[in-house]
């Protein structure tokens, strides 16, 4: 551990208690069960029920609903996530919220309760281990203290997290198969699920600010990782999040890996879920364009290059059409936006027109930063 403010009198035992509790029962006691009585397909399915449903609360529900307020749920919504999140045992959403949110403004820096300046163990697991900033201060989700079901799950986290992380899994566990099954509940999708959901969210404060690519900005360590992303329920797609915090997708491109993207769209399908923030697609399109140039820039300087005249033209005619089709894409879309929100004055076929206009733009739009993407592909080859 690399950062220097640990020491007896900064432990939080509690915190060190449970954490390091869990992770040793779970390398243990749950193979000595194993070992024991073997695994039946409903401890299986009761411990990816669980996992799923504890995960999904933290991403979902922590993250993106309370943290970021990406969109908005239903009572029922929330309930679920206040109740799954807390089993996660991660502390309150509200004390979550209050770190996460002083995360996004204060990253990198000493504010940030988990800074990755201070060391990967520290990102990780070490700023929950030991007290080394003031205790978590409010002041920044004055809009959570509002909501009454956030406060009550506040008020008795400590027997929600209890009943719904080890209580149920347990009780269930029992109604299958007497004392044996209930044990198994308790360890597999109780102890050893919260392990695994812990160190799966502790690693998008930890390598998530380590590995992958940083295709929107450098402006913090957030970084893409399409594996992480797998391993995270989809956040790993850092570097997006930390540039459009309040977007509720974090990985952003159709194809990229987003299980709890997929959740909060199939939720808004059923009317559970509404007003979902997304940023509009030229303004990711811009951050991405201004970042390859970037970093073609940075490059060339570094090796001294000066990019022969045929490919700097090139360069040059491919970032002027990306900046025309971005324009034309603005521009389209405003007129639009303003002849559907006044439908009175403009005829059926004039919107269905401008909208043809519209996605034409768009398609223009994604063209040019292709084109783009491919010129800088060919400088980077040629000057690498
Ligand atoms: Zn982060
Ligand atoms: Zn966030």
């Amino acid at each position: 551990m690399s950062y220097n403010n640990y020491s007896l009198k900064t432990i939080r035992w509690w915190n060190t208690a449970f954490v390091v509790g869990v992770l040793a029962l779970t390398f243990t006691a749950t193979p000595l069960y194993l070992w024991h009585y073997g695994l039946d397909w409903f401890q299986v399915t009761l411990f990816l029920i669980f996992f799923a449903a504890t995960g999904l609360s933290i991403t979902m529900g922590y993250h993106r609903l309370f943290s970021h307020l990406s969109f908005q749920a239903h009572w029922p919504v929330r309930l679920f996530t206040l109740l799954f999140g807390a089993a996660a045992f991660e502390n309150s959403a509200l004390c979550w919220a209050a770190d996460h949110r002083k995360h996004h403004k204060f990253v990198d820096h000493d504010n940030d309760p988990y800074n990755i300046s201070n060391g990967f163990w520290h990102a990780h697991i070490g700023w929950i281990l030991f007290r080394v900033q003031p205790e978590t201060d409010f002041s920044g989700v004055k809009d959570l203290r509002r909501d009454p079901l956030v406060m009550w799950q506040h008020n008795h986290y400590n027997a929600i997290a209890g009943l719904a992380g080890l209580g149920i899994p347990a009780l269930l566990g029992g109604l299958w198969n007497g004392w044996e099954g209930a044990l198994g509940g308790f360890l597999i999708a109780g102890i050893s699920r919260i392990t695994c959901v812990q160190q799966m969210t502790f690693c998008i404060n930890s390598l998530c600010h380590t590995l992958g690519r940083q295709p929107y900005s450098n402006r913090c360590t957030a970084r893409d990782s399409g594996l992480m992303a797998l391993l995270t329920f989809g956040e790993g797609f850092h570097n997006f999040h930390h540039e459009f915090q309040h977007d509720y997708r974090n990985g952003v491109k159709p194809w990229q890996f987003d299980p709890t993207k997929w959740s909060i769209w199939l939720l808004h399908q059923c009317g559970l879920i509404k007003e979902l923030r997304r940023v509009p697609e030229g303004e990711i399109l811009k951050a991405e364009v201004a970042e390859q140039q970037r970093q073609l820039t940075l490059k060339l300087r570094a090796n001294a290059i000066q990019p022969s005249q045929p490919m700097h033209q090139m360069l040059q005619a491919a970032h002027d059409r990306f900046q025309h089709a971005l324009a034309d894409w603005e521009c389209r879309k405003a007129a639009y936006r303003l002849a559907a929100n006044q439908k009175m004055r403009a005829s059926r076929e004039r919107i269905a027109e401008l909208r043809r206009e519209f996605e034409l733009a768009k398609k223009q739009l994604r063209q040019a930063v292709r084109e783009w993407r491919e010129v800088c592909r060919l400088a980077q080859v040629q000057y690498a």
